[in-house]
Formats: structure tokens, sequence, C-alpha cells
């Protein structure tokens, strides 16, 4: 399961920024063909988070569409997906997001 040391990155990065001090919330953003699966995430979060500033902190997950254009049609088209068709039929797309993991808002102090 990588989920596992992904979450265990990201509350490094943040224990790292944030000293001490507690993390209220934390507002992930995670791309839908990151093939990160955001429920594991969230029972990884709270696992991981024991011990660390982010312990008892929300945690908050945007997820984000995939986007492709075609190299054929040159239109710009939501991926569901990696393995979609642009509706003109081709499969030759480029994708432009929906692939990043970042943290997106942190939100610190009592
Ligand atoms: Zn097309």
């Amino acid at each position: 399961m990588h989920e596992l040391s992904i979450t265990e990155s990201v509350i490094a990065a943040v224990s790292e920024h944030v000293g001490s001090t507690p993390v209220r919330s934390l507002t992930l953003e995670i791309g839908r063909l990151s093939g990160v699966v955001p429920d594991s995430v969230r029972f990884c979060f709270e696992l991981c988070a024991h011990g660390t500033p982010c312990e008892g902190a929300r945690l908050d997950i945007v997820d984000t569409p995939g986007r492709a254009r075609c190299r054929d049609c040159g239109d710009e088209i939501e991926l569901p997906d990696e393995i979609a068709l642009c509706p003109c039929g081709s499969a030759n797309l480029e994708i432009t997001g929906g692939r990043q993991l970042k943290i997106k808002q942190l939100e610190i102090g009592d």
C-alpha cells in the first residue's frame, strides 16, 4: 500500500515545517490520476499522525479531475481515469493534469 509511505512523507514535511506547533487542519490535493486512494490516505493519516504535530488534525482532501489534451483534434478533455478516449475516438492523449499530490493548505496554532 503506497498510500502509507506517501502519508508518512506528507506528515514528515508538515512536521518539519511547523516545528512543535500543533496542526489544526491539513488540506491535500490529490489528482484522480495519481493512483492514490483518498480513503486510504485518510486511514493512514490517523495511524501516522500519532505523536506528531498532525495528531488530531482535520484532514481535508480535494480531489482534482484528470485532464488531457487530444493530440489529434486538439481538444482539452476531462479524464475519469487513465484508460479513456477523446470523444473524437482518439487514444492519443497527453495527460495535462490530475497526477498531482500536494499540500494545498495548512492551518496551525491552538
Ligand atoms: Zn480528440
